[in-house]
């Protein structure tokens, strides 16, 4: 029998998910001697010593059996030559090993045996309690302060372990064999947090216990009453799915919030199984320890009745959740099985409230009352957000149960530190730790002051968590348009960190993002398809529908989107009439559009009528066919192509939330069938460059509605079929020409299914290799990180 002694070192998310006593049972079963060390940020270093096929067989179980809530980035193996010999195995005290990497996990759902505990009567420690956790489940990111991850560094350390009960929770917390073993998050009802329930005036109702507590929740949610609940990562507005009058009472105390699709928290995933056309990747991450909304696709064939039409109007999918704190299944237990709509309890544009002052004074006109817990939330976290395409995960909002997990550049840095600030809507921050990337959670539009606070508070949150010295940045990347409050943030870092400032122009940060989570290697090139609402142009125009030969260190704009005026500037984004009107404007000349809007009785869908139809026209005039002008910006934006067909084709007449016509379009075409309609979309090549009709495609358009034997429904699926295709020629024709393999497609408007499917089909039939998003954003919230990467190249040049 041969006998050796092996180091392992082990990266990645390792700490803070019950990783240790995993690798110390593994290695007692297969009687390995030696001892385990946690490095703390460095990991955790293994000497084992045992028989060949022992140790052979600890690595393999390693990698099968571990927690699925951990990540290994990385595990080295190598044979140690002295011979001292071990007659144990033990823990070894924890090394403080600084800056390498940071293992701290995210957010994770109550486990099916913490949920078992909190059903157990004869538990009363743990039954009904919503509190709690055990050392693979419960929050993490949103209660940590500050690493190495410990319960004096989160804010559990307000509520002391008790020793009372068998076993006592100083007991479980401290014995190695208990599941709670150095679980930092976990408490029981003697000495955890506890909920309580307040009514609109804030004044608590009493209640003798947490079941008395919950039947009035249920009673007051049954009869139609709007809730606060308190949760891991903030406060969440709940009532019921299936009533009308509920959902318009919620709309219109939100007041903006006119359609904007609301999420839905279900009991369990059976009640929605038959009528949503669940893949296996979608069960998969619906009920995964992340638990984020997954948006689903409604079965044409069947309707749903537990959800009004309210939830998501004119839309084809539907978002869905499954509960994820102690809290969430209690109520279910109460209410019964329904659905409840789940959203996150904030006024418009303004972050989650996650302090109970805070949440009292923002809900006043939202909540009818309010169940509430004294744990403070460190870090807010909404729900994460995304959608399947086939069986890649589609993030829209990346934040609890994602954050702070990291994404590894596939080639080496040694950078100690950088923050990139995002663009401007749909913003998340990063920062740069050697050579991974720390997306901040989802922050959203921060044009408004508390927003762009939480969007600093993130990042320098995230920077601690990383223990990086001021000294350490070494550069702030950003957006290249001038008037972004994000890029006057990344100058102000700058010269408080004393580095250079990088803009990264907006489709080049999402091409960058996209190459580094597809591992393209530093010397090589691809073809980047860029689609999305706006960002800004190298020529000063908006940008949006780009198709860029893209290396690390830079890129050659190769296609674009014909440029189309946009009559008003930012009023066309709201009203999709005007983009259309822009078009039209602009082809036919004054005489021939004003017939035009006349038919599509265009004044109607302007917000003051007659009187805007006509300063519109006259500022087209005054510009005398040049543009850009004053107020006429010239654009390439694929979103704003997208809203000028919502808009003729009937799906959108106003833009109540961002990408609202395009969602519309989408819900109209999937309804369609393309091979009904005749529409093809051409391109011409500009000095090296190929340019998108759009003006032929709106006209040939308002063509088709001409002949009724053309359903909308139809057209619109041709139309983003078409419009798919186009960019996917090109990009192929450019690939070939520069023996380019790969394209990609990144940008808002790659969460359209039926567009991005249309592309990918296209790429692949052409014997390429198509690149897709699966780990970032594709949207504006992939940003940061494409920022980061363009900034480390400038810097390293
Ligand atoms: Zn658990
Ligand atoms: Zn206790």
């Amino acid at each position: 029998m041969s006998k050796k002694t092996v180091e392992i070192n082990i990266a990645g998310i390792v700490q803070g998910v019950g990783f240790r006593p995993f690798l110390f049972n593994l290695a007692k079963k297969l009687k390995l001697k030696g001892y385990i060390l946690n490095r703390g940020n460095a990991g955790v270093r293994l000497i084992l010593q045992g028989e060949s096929k022992d140790i052979a067989h600890f690595i393999k179980d390693v990698d099968i059996k571990r927690p699925k809530i951990s990540f290994i980035e990385k595990l080295e193996v190598k044979e140690l030559l002295d011979k001292e010999i071990f007659n144990d195995l033990e823990i070894k005290t924890s090394e403080q090993g600084r800056g390498i990497s940071l293992t701290l996990p995210p957010d994770i759902a109550i486990c099916d045996n913490c949920l078992m505990d909190m059903r157990n009567s004869e538990l009363s420690k743990y039954y009904m309690y919503p509190f709690i956790a055990c050392a693979i489940c419960g929050p993490r990111f949103t209660t940590v302060t500050e690493l190495p991850y410990d319960r004096e560094r989160s804010t559990m350390i307000e509520f002391p372990f008790c020793k009372q009960g068998k076993p006592s929770c100083f007991h479980e917390y401290t014995d190695f064999n208990n599941r709670r073993f150095h679980a930092q998050t976990f408490a029981c009802s003697v000495c955890g947090p506890n909920y309580k329930l307040f009514n609109k005036s804030k004044e608590e109702i009493k209640k003798p216990s947490i079941k008395e507590i919950l039947k009035e929740t249920a009673e007051r949610i049954n009869k139609g009453e709007i809730a606060a609940v308190k949760g891991i990562g903030g406060v969440h507005l709940v009532c019921l799915a299936d009533d009308d009058d509920v959902i318009v009472k919620l709309r219109k105390r939100k007041g903006e919030r006119k359609s904007k699709p609301f999420a839905l928290m279900i009991p369990n995933i059976d009640i929605i199984d038959d009528y949503f056309k669940l893949s296996n990747t979608e069960r998969e991450l619906i009920t995964s320890f992340r638990r984020p909304i997954v948006l689903l696709e409604r079965d044409k064939k069947s309707e749903f009745s537990y959800i009004s039409e309210q939830v998501a109007p004119g839309l084809n999918n539907v978002g869905f959740l499954l509960p994820y704190s102690g809290i969430h299944y209690l109520l279910f237990d109460f209410i019964g099985e329904k659905p409840l709509v789940y959203t996150s309890g904030n006024a418009s544009n303004i972050p989650m409230g996650i302090d109970n002052d805070m949440i009292f004074d923002q809900l006043q006109n939202l909540a009818d009352f309010y169940l509430l817990h004294n744990r403070i939330i460190h870090q807010r976290a909404d729900d994460s957000v995304l959608r399947i395409h086939d069986d890649k995960v589609k993030l829209i909002r990346r934040s609890r149960g994602y954050v702070p997990e990291y994404l590894p550049l596939p080639f080496e840095v040694d950078i100690p530190g950088a923050i990139a600030t995002g663009p401007e809507l749909a913003v998340t921050g990063a920062v740069l730790r050697r050579n991974r990337v720390f997306p901040t959670q989802h922050i959203g539009n921060v044009t408004n002051f508390e927003t762009f606070e939480s969007l600093k508070d993130a990042l320098f949150h995230m920077k601690k968590l990383l223990q990086i010295q001021d000294s350490e940045i070494k550069y702030i990347a950003c957006d290249a348009h001038p008037a972004f409050i994000t890029t006057k943030l990344a100058k102000e870092l700058a010269s408080h960190y004393n580095v250079e400032v990088y803009p990264i122009q907006h489709h080049f940060a999402h091409v960058l993002g996209l190459m580094a989570e597809n591992k393209i290697p530093i010397e090589e090139e691809i073809v980047g398809i860029s689609t999305d609402g706006v960002g800004y142009g190298e020529d000063g125009n908006v940008w949006g529908g780009e198709i860029l030969l893209s290396s690390y260190n830079g890129y050659k704009r190769l296609g674009h989107l014909e440029y189309q005026p946009m009559i008003g500037g930012d009023r066309c984004t709201k009203y999709p009439a005007r983009m259309a009107a822009s078009i039209i404007l602009k082809n036919l000349g004054v005489e021939e559009s004003r017939k035009i809007f006349g038919i599509l009785n265009l004044h109607n869908d302007l917000e003051y009528k007659e009187d805007e139809l006509k300063a519109l026209i006259s500022q087209f005039e005054s510009a005398k066919n040049k543009f850009p002008s004053e107020n006429i910006p010239l654009s390439s934006s694929t979103g704003r192509i997208l809203d000028a067909v919502s808009y003729l084709l009937g799906a959108s007449d106003i833009k109540t939330y961002r990408g609202e016509p395009a969602m519309r379009l989408e819900g109209l075409a999937s309804k369609g069938n393309p091979e009904n309609v005749n529409l093809n979309i051409k391109d011409v090549v500009n000095n090296g460059t190929h340019i998108i009709n759009t003006s032929e495609l709106i006209l040939d358009i308002l063509e088709l509605l001409k002949d009724p034997k053309n359903t909308r429904k139809d057209i619109a699926a041709k139309f983003q079929k078409e419009l798919g295709y186009s960019f996917a020629y090109i990009a192929i024709e450019i690939a070939r020409k520069h023996g380019i393999r790969k394209i990609g497609l990144t940008g808002g408007v790659a969460y359209n299914y039926s567009f991005s499917k249309v592309i990918k089909e296209a790429v692949i039939q052409s014997g390429l290799e198509f690149l897709e998003h699966n780990l970032i954003a594709p949207g504006d919230a992939g940003i940061s990180t494409g920022q980061l990467i363009g900034g480390l190249f400038r810097y390293l040049s």
